[in-house]
């Protein structure tokens, strides 16, 4: 165990690609806590999807022995928290376990939208703020300039700001000073009943579940017995550690310190990210800020290859071992058959899932338009207010004569933006049904705050900021609650049957041009048929938007087969291929990227 006023517990905070994995390894490098010869890549970002995109899913911790200028040795425990606004309820938790941060601030850039929401969770964990302007080696370096946009957009001074370059080292020992000198040391008592806090958890293979956890008061040592607060869960504890980055057992954990207990556990939806773990015995009020995870987006993902239904369940349930936050449930499909109906905590959130999905487990997948949570209140007896039902998937809305009124999920986007390009992003703002909320301006930059519909944005608004800003916007939201609006149900019909998989959630006034748009792209993504296919958006029974396909002309075929026998074997083939990537529906083929495309909102 450490002394507490010689532990300094932090986190860094950042916006994507400002350094923040490239700091924390050399301030790991520089303490020489993992020999230079072991020193991969970005030691903290672990998966490979987490890699390629730059951010951090899960929390990581790194337990540094420095020694300050006042010739003592030092603990400094860093946690990386999660980099992405899906997991913002884990960075709540994570800056909580910790008393300071590193604002880190590329200084060929400065503040973004994602610097700001993450600074903000700081400053609401009442964290000391340590400035750091990074990449002082390039050109383009403007220190002055954005210490000054560190003040004036944030409000914390900036004056004594770190000078660092995380690539060439120039400021690390400066850092390491800073941190023990400016950020407190954690208060904790160790002779009171044992608090610890649940700051995160994953499964593996050998160990079962690992707990990282903050401890605030007593102590925790392998052998005892814990409780965990939510779930009233009792566990024997089999290993209590620290990571250094790699785990290293310890006798016991102290008040102040960070590191993890291993107990058998079996599934990680047993162990809370935010839960008070206690022995056994004693009786402590729990931390508070605990919530459950809910899922906000739900999308049904449904394999090509309907004979891998059964793989897909192996790995869907393999997934939710390590992931709490992830729900599922079977979903049959008349258009795309057998599925899982499955629940994120946002698009990222999705997209990592479906990504690994596809590469570790090797399963072509189809993925339906994701959806957020509705409320639909139903009417009740003698205009009396009935029960309220959480749609989590359009094609069990209810009939709308059961149907008194809907509410939406909204929330609040901060985006910062270029001047240049703030007209076409209050553009696509307004177009998403936004209202503005707020127009400020940090030296060249736009900041415009809109309260958006979550339905609005789960699909592809991000990819249209990007494109509409050439790259230059970056975005930020939370969640706000919910909000009554006149949504409708709109089904697409191909040859006349609905096409269960394309049913969607729209706002009234937006479903005549979402209906058109929708089938237009389904007439040009049908292949021709023998016969006319008509393609048709409804609300209830009445049609609101029509496209026709014509048949395919009979001497079309015949001339094209010819009386080439290889041409006509090589075209038939060609035929077969294409037909497994097509659903067949009714009597009509649908190829599998329409249920994907004809979903896009624009572009
Ligand atoms: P993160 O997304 O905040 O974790 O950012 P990374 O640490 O992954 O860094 C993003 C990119 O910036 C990488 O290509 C780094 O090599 C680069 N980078 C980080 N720090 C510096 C620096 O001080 N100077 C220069 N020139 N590049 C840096
Ligand atoms: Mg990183």
């Amino acid at each position: 165990m450490t002394a507490l006023s010689h532990i300094r517990n932090f986190s860094i905070v950042a916006h994507i690609d400002h350094g923040k994995s490239t700091l924390a390894d050399r301030l790991i490098q520089e303490t020489n806590t993992v020999a230079d010869r072991d020193m991969k890549d970005q030691l903290l970002d672990s998966m490979d999807i987490e890699r390629e995109r730059g951010i951090t899913i899960k929390a990581n911790t790194v337990r540094i022995e420095f020694t300050a200028k006042d010739g003592e040795e030092y603990v400094l425990n860093l946690i990386d928290t999660p980099g992405h606004v899906d997991f913002a309820y884990e960075v709540s938790r994570s800056m909580r376990a910790v008393e300071g941060s590193l604002l880190v601030v590329d200084s060929t850039q400065g503040v973004e939208a994602q610097t700001l929401a993450n600074v903000y969770q700081a400053i609401d964990a009442d964290h000391e703020i340590v400035p750091v302007l990074n990449k002082i080696d390039l050109p383009a370096s403007d220190p002055d300039r954005v210490a000054e946009q560190i003040e004036d957009v944030i409000g914390i001074d900036a004056t004594g700001a770190l000078l660092v370059s995380a690539k060439t080292g120039e400021g690390i020992r400066e850092t390491l000073d800073a941190i023990v000198e400016h950020l407190p040391a954690p208060k904790g008592d160790p002779d009171a009943p044992l608090r610890a806090m649940l700051v995160d958890s994953w499964y593996d293979a050998y160990l079962g579940v690992i707990v990282l956890v903050r401890i605030i008061d007593g102590t925790l040592k392998k052998g005892e017995k814990v409780k965990f607060l939510s779930n009233k869960s009792v566990h024997h504890v089999d290993r209590v550690g620290v990571f250094r980055p790699e785990m290293e057992q310890v006798q016991s954990l102290g008040p102040g310190e960070i590191g993890f207990m291993t107990a058998s556990i079996k599934q990680v939806r047993d162990t809370r990210v935010g839960d008070t773990i206690t022995h056994q015995k004693s009786e402590v009020e729990a931390l508070p800020g605990f919530k459950p995870a809910q899922p906000v987006v739900f999308c049904g993902l449904f394999p090509v290859d309907s004979a891998e239904f059964e793989d897909l369940r192996d790995a869907i349930e393999k997934l939710a071992l390590n992931d709490a936050s992830f729900s599922f449930e079977m979903e049959t499909s008349a258009a795309l058959g057998f599925g899982f109906r499955c629940g994120f905590l946002g698009l990222l959130h999705l997209e990592v899932i479906r990504d690994r999905i596809e590469r570790e487990y090797d399963i072509e997948l189809i993925t339906t338009a994701p959806s957020v949570i509705y409320h639909v209140y139903m009417r009740g007896k003698d205009n009396e207010p009935g029960e309220m039902i959480e749609l989590h998937n359009p094609a069990d809305m209810p009939d709308l004569t059961h149907v008194d009124h809907l509410e939406e999920p909204r929330i609040k986007a901060t985006i910062l933006v270029p001047d240049e390009y703030l007209g076409d992003v209050l553009k696509l703002c307004q177009d998403r049904r936004g209202i503005q909320e707020d127009l400020t301006y940090a030296g060249s930059r736009a900041m415009v705050v809109y309260d958006l519909p979550l339905n609005e944005v789960v699909f592809d608004f991000y990819d249209r900021l990007k494109s509409v800003t050439k790259g230059y916007a970056s975005f930020d939201y939370q969640m706000t609650g919910y909000r009554q609006d006149t949504l409708v149900k709109m089904s697409i019909l191909v040859n006349d049957e609905p096409v269960d998989a394309l049913s969607i959630m729209v706002h009234r006034d937006r479903a005549e041009t979402r209906g058109r748009a929708m089938c237009e792209k389904l007439k040009d993504l049908i292949p021709r048929h023998m016969f006319k296919i008509p393609i048709q958006a409804a609300i209830g029974g009445k049609v609101i938007a029509r496209e026709t396909l014509s048949a395919m002309r009979k001497d079309v075929t015949a001339k094209c087969y010819g009386g080439d026998a290889t041409r006509k074997k090589k075209l038939l083939e060609k035929q077969k291929a294409g037909k497994k990537k097509m659903r067949q529906f009714g009597k009509v083929d649908i190829p599998q990227e329409a249920f994907i495309s004809a979903l896009k909102m624009d572009g």
